[in-house]
């Protein structure tokens, strides 16, 4: 089964200028005006139809798209910082299993996983993803290449990786290292939009030796590192048993493999001395709430103390194999309620801080010009329709949206300053899940 016809024709194909009018920013009816993927104004309508007025001699004005925002609120978009995207295909698959028996039957699926399952895959979560708002992700999964040109045909910002995880097998080893020398050879002619990162499976998957290339490849060519870090007890436990006494954070960076560049998953398992380091070496760690709960590996993340200590802290889903779904809503909620549970503390997590870590920590860890909607930056908005029984209230909109809006609330979506929802509609919804529905029943048989 073929991708070609699946390119870019999904984008809804408007004008490259957006005009938003009268949408909510931060509590201001504002006016939005997108250019070039970027947001160039924000003003209120008066102010802003003078604007266009002096820009009508370079930009007339049929070639702007403006949108009624009326009663709709803007906010960034999700930054994903933690997925498998081609697993959306794998969900509810080993419920009720623990991380080894999960693994295991997750190792077996996998070996029928070829290239149309990962394009096919992530064509799923980029349209769930998009329908729960979130504008990039950062992923981690086999056949790169074909994840890339998934996620771009949507218009949704791939994160994509070199996956490194030999086993201790030296032939292994030196195919991965060609395939992620090859890879950032060839990302070096992509767009700009996509990002290229090496992915560490974990310390109980990669050889030392593989660990040691890797971060000194990331560093030579200033390249992010993500890791699946500290996830479990047996992890450190095994770690310290394997690598004499050394916590599997210790252990990483004993082999230089932590620093700014790196994007920690997990981080739930650690020792003072953990957090000390993570924070010193200024580590991106990526709380992932939903697979932590669903594998019974914990809850108690360290939020204040990471903070305090100079890491910076993200959000992420993990695949869906293990969190179900790739929705940023529900990880952002479950953050909070679960820190606010364990600690007995309403102020453990405060929401300010909190949205951050779903949205402009992603983009400073992932180096993006995003994040936030300021002036500016790329254009990577959420249209969140309030019009709803969820937001019949006089509290603050981020209040009523993180803790009791849900994620169908949001109406269109901009991607780097084009629609990649709008109304609700994607393009090309049907034709991706009856391709990936053909996919599914070729695997089962
Ligand atoms: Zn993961």
């Amino acid at each position: 089964m073929g991708d070609a016809t699946d390119g870019s024709a999904h984008l809804q194909d408007m004008g490259s200028s957006i005009l938003l009018k009268d949408i909510s920013v931060e509590g201001r009816t504002s006016d939005i005006l997108i250019r070039g993927g970027l947001i160039e104004k924000i003003l209120p309508h008066k102010n802003m139809l003078d604007y266009l007025q002096k820009l009508s001699p370079s930009i007339p004005g049929e070639d702007i798209q403006s949108v009624d925002c009326t009663g709709r609120t803007a906010m960034p978009g999700f930054i994903n910082m933690h997925t498998h995207a081609a697993m959306s295909m794998m969900r509810g698959m080993q419920e009720d299993a623990d991380v080894k028996d999960w693994m295991k039957g997750i190792l077996e699926s996998e070996k029928s996983v070829d290239e149309d399952y990962v394009y096919w895959g992530t064509q799923v979560a980029a349209l769930e993803m998009i329908r729960t708002g979130t504008t990039a992700f950062n992923d981690m999964y086999w056949h790169p290449r074909k994840a890339l040109k998934s996620a771009s045909a949507l218009g949704i910002r791939p994160v994509i990786s070199s996956v490194i995880m030999d086993g201790g097998d030296r032939r292994r080893a030196a195919r991965q290292k060609l395939m992620c020398e090859r890879m950032y050879r060839s990302s070096l002619q992509w767009d700009g939009k996509a990002v290229f990162v090496i992915s560490l499976h974990s310390v109980y998957s990669v050889s030392e030796e593989m660990i040691m290339w890797a971060s000194e490849f990331s560093q030579r060519n200033s390249l992010l590192l993500h890791v699946h870090l500290s996830e479990t007890l047996r992890e450190v436990n095994d770690c310290k048993a394997s690598h004499g006494g050394l916590t599997p954070v210790e252990y990483l960076d004993r082999l230089g493999a932590l620093s700014e560049r790196t994007i920690a998953a997990h981080t739930l398992w650690l020792t003072p001395k953990d957090v000390r380091i993570l924070g010193e070496r200024k580590v991106n760690c990526v709380h992932c709430p939903r697979t932590d709960g669903d594998l019974s590996s914990g809850y108690k993340f360290l939020y204040r103390e990471l903070r305090d200590s100079g890491a910076n802290i993200c959000l992420g889903t993990d695949g869906s194999a293990s969190s179900g779904n790739l929705d940023m809503l529900e990880a952002v909620r479950t953050s909070s309620l679960l820190q606010k549970t364990w600690r007995e503390d309403h102020k453990a997590w405060p929401l300010e801080e909190l949205i951050k870590c779903a949205t402009a920590n992603g983009a400073k860890a992932l180096r993006l010009n995003t994040g936030s909607i300021q002036e500016g930056k790329e254009a990577d908005i959420l249209i969140i329709d309030t019009d709803s029984p969820f937001f019949l209230s006089p509290a603050p909109f981020l209040e009523k949206f993180i803790f009791s809006g849900r994620s169908g609330c949001v109406e269109s979506v901009i991607a780097q300053g084009k629609f990649v929802m709008k109304d609700r509609k994607i393009r090309s919804e049907k034709k991706v899940l009856e391709h990936a529905r053909s996919i599914i029943r070729h695997h089962m048989n």
